[in-house]
């Protein structure tokens, strides 16, 4: 069996898991409560878990008998392409640990580990949130605010205090991961695991224009925290803070940027489908976003290869979130022009598409902080590694 043909079977059992979600998007963007009543619908359902390591996963996703681990970039970029197909706001707005897990696989110790991924299996489904972006700060994720104090005179442990924002699924999350500040200075950048039972922790919602009812904002008042539940205490001291959250981030960008390939061909399949006839430039038209989308998603996949090999290797994530984010903006844009003037009104999924396209910019980092990523790993002799991923075939293009 050729690698192709090995991640076959994933993409078309992830696409018709899409599909079916797909049916409820205009639902659930008019009312996003309602997204809780999509966590039966098999997709949701299944991200519950996916994303848990194998280790502590009991129910790994097995398709025509073959074993996937959605914890690597190669099989997440192809299961979440197929998954924003179906609809992006409703796949960020699912239960599951994408984003937190990927913090605590890297920070937690075994004990951390067991009962974080124990809450998930144990109670179905689960939100989960990872919370970094501050009013102030967002971007500059070393400039957080949000402080972790230690309470030496109390058994708590910590004592968590500050706001976040743009925090998805802020309001449904039973568990999830805060990046704080326990001393000045990069090293003092710790993360940090929150119940979000805990007294003095409040939610709200955030009303945005796009990816309708993912977002949230939320504020810590001296909440508690079990001295068992700061990340990363038994790794070196480079490796407790920033160093989980920047490899985590390098491959969740190949995952972002998978969703934004995704996202774009829905709104040129949606083309394809529903304007059977073309004339003039349109052909061309159609074709050359065809194109934008295939070269994207193949410098995705060679990204994915990269992080899966070394996780710290993130110039061709950053790269591909970067192409990725303008292809989803620039192809769901495009895609209403075929429809003429009415085309948001008449056409009301590719307009939710394309308010949901902009999103894509923001998760992971925007892309000005990807270029800066990319300007200093070329600086740093990454040309020339790139070099050799490419000449040794990128370990594979699913
Ligand atoms: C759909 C969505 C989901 C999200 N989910 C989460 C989540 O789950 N958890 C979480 O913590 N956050 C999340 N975020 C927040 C996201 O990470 C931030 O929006 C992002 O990091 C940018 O931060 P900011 O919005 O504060 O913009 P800012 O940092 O204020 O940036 C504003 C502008 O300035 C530019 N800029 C900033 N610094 C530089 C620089 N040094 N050089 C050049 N240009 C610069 C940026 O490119 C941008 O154009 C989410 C956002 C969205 C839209």
């Amino acid at each position: 069996m050729t690698d192709l043909d090995s991640w076959r079977p994933l993409r078309e059992q992830a696409r018709v898991w899409a599909a079916e979600l797909r049916r409820h998007a205009l639902r659930t963007e008019r009312d996003p409560d309602e997204v809780r009543l999509l966590a039966g619908l098999e997709l949701p359902r299944r991200l519950a878990t996916l994303c848990i390591p194998a280790e502590f996963n009991p129910s790994p996703l097995i398709v025509d008998g073959l074993h996937y681990d959605l914890t690597r970039a190669a099989d997440q970029v192809v299961f979440f392409e197929e998954a924003a197909w179906g609809d992006l706001g409703l796949v960020l707005a699912a239960p599951g640990c994408l984003l937190s897990g990927a913090m605590v696989a890297r920070l937690g110790d075994r004990a951390q580990q067991e009962w974080f991924y124990g809450r998930l299996t144990e109670h179905r489904p689960t939100w989960t949130f990872l919370a970094m972006t501050e009013p102030a700060h967002g971007s500059d994720g070393a400039a957080v605010e949000t402080t972790l104090t230690s309470v030496a005179d109390d058994a708590a442990g910590y004592r968590l205090s500050g706001t976040k924002t743009y925090i998805g699924n802020a309001t449904r999350a039973a568990v999830g991961v805060v990046v704080a500040r326990t001393s000045a200075g990069p090293l003092g950048v710790r993360s940090v695991l929150v119940d979000a039972e805990a007294p003095g922790f409040t939610t709200g919602h955030l009303p945005t224009v796009g990816l309708a009812g993912v977002l949230g904002t939320m504020t810590f008042d001296r909440v508690e925290i079990p001295s068992g539940r700061l990340l990363g205490s038994h790794l070196p001291a480079t490796r407790r803070g920033m160093w989980g959250w920047v490899t985590a981030f390098n491959v969740l960008r190949t995952v972002v940027a998978a969703m934004g390939v995704g996202l774009a061909r829905a709104a040129y399949d949606y083309v394809r489908d529903n304007r059977p006839s073309l004339h003039g430039t349109e052909r061309y038209r159609l074709e050359a976003m065809a194109g934008h989308i295939e070269s994207v998603r193949r410098l995705t996949h060679r990204a994915a290869a990269a992080v899966d090999r070394d996780p710290g290797e993130g110039m061709l994530a950053s790269a591909a979130k970067v192409g990725a984010a303008r292809l989803a903006e620039e192809v769901t844009t495009e895609a209403l022009t075929f429809f003429g003037p009415g085309a948001r009104l008449e056409h009301p999924l590719l307009d939710k598409w394309a308010r949901d396209a902009l999103g894509v910019e923001y998760m992971e980092g925007t892309s000005n902080i990807q270029r800066l990523n990319v300007a200093g790993a070329l600086l740093r002799g990454g040309l020339a590694s790139a070099g050799e991923s490419t000449a040794a075939g990128g370990g594979g293009d699913p």
